[in-house]
């Protein structure tokens, strides 16, 4: 997800995030994740976060790298083990630390195409009555304002926020 090394088809990234099956092909799933890559590696303090990952994963890493050592491994192999470690760990934490703001951005893309989905919990906004997420009753008029109006115009009442 955040390597170079993504797969071609994004079948294991769906699991993690359902609402990309709500995309129409595997195209347009693909031009969102790498969307979200351009838009996540833009900023220097992306760098800064994914080095601290790095950091904190091999600082929990160093006990287990001695005790590998002691065992009279090659050296090799220990720092094969520990190395593919560390950078798994390290993505793992990245996917925790930039989960939600992922699944924003995701999110967003797909109200601007006109997939109505609730920024915040992802809930399937086409059944939505009103200008609410009906699961976690946030007001949807800043992510999908064009939904907001379409609803409103049906509903023939008065946005409210
Ligand atoms: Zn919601």
């Amino acid at each position: 997800m955040f390597g170079k090394k993504r797969p071609r088809n994004t079948e294991n990234i769906e699991k993690a995030i359902p609402e990309l099956s709500r995309y129409a092909t595997p195209e347009e799933r693909l031009a969102v994740l790498k969307a979200w890559n351009r838009y996540f590696f833009r900023g220097w303090k992306r760098w800064v976060g994914v080095a601290l990952s790095g950091v904190i994963v091999t600082l929990i890493m160093l006990p287990a790298w001695t005790w590998l050592s002691r065992k009279g491994l090659p050296p090799v192999v220990v720092g094969g083990i520990c190395g593919g470690i560390v950078g798994g760990g390290s993505v793992a934490l990245l996917q925790i630390f930039y989960r939600q703001e992922m699944l924003r951005f995701i999110r967003d893309d797909m109200n601007r195409k006109g997939l109505p989905i609730c920024r915040e919990c992802g809930y399937d906004l086409r059944s939505a009555q009103d200008c609410r997420c009906p699961e976690c009753g946030r007001s949807l008029f800043e992510a999908a304002p064009g939904l907001c109006s379409i609803l409103a115009q049906k509903s023939g009442s008065h946005l409210d926020e």
